[in-house]
């Protein structure tokens, strides 16, 4: 499954083998971000883009999300532990 998330006014969707940015300049339209690289305009001009860097904020918030998961089943799985080593 794939999840749209907003960044910002972008839309972003993360993929396993590349993400999609959605297009400002043509609306409805994505942005293929794949290996460090953007299909848009800008990227071929400059080497780097919005898109290139909303897909770092979606992974790294995604991380973040994924950290705060983990740490709350943790913490979960202790707190069942201690009722059990009390029952
Ligand atoms: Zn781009």
């Amino acid at each position: 499954m794939v999840k749209q998330v907003a960044v910002g006014e972008d839309q972003v969707i993360l993929g396993k083998n590349g993400s999609l940015v959605s297009s400002k300049s043509q609306p409805g339209g994505w942005h293929i971000v794949k290996d460090g690289a953007c299909d848009c305009k800008g990227f071929e001009y400059r080497g780097k883009c919005r898109h290139l860097a909303a897909v770092e904020q979606a992974t790294a918030e995604r991380k973040a999300r994924q950290a705060e998961a983990l740490r709350l089943m943790n913490q979960l799985c202790d707190e069942q532990n201690g009722y059990a080593a009390v029952a």
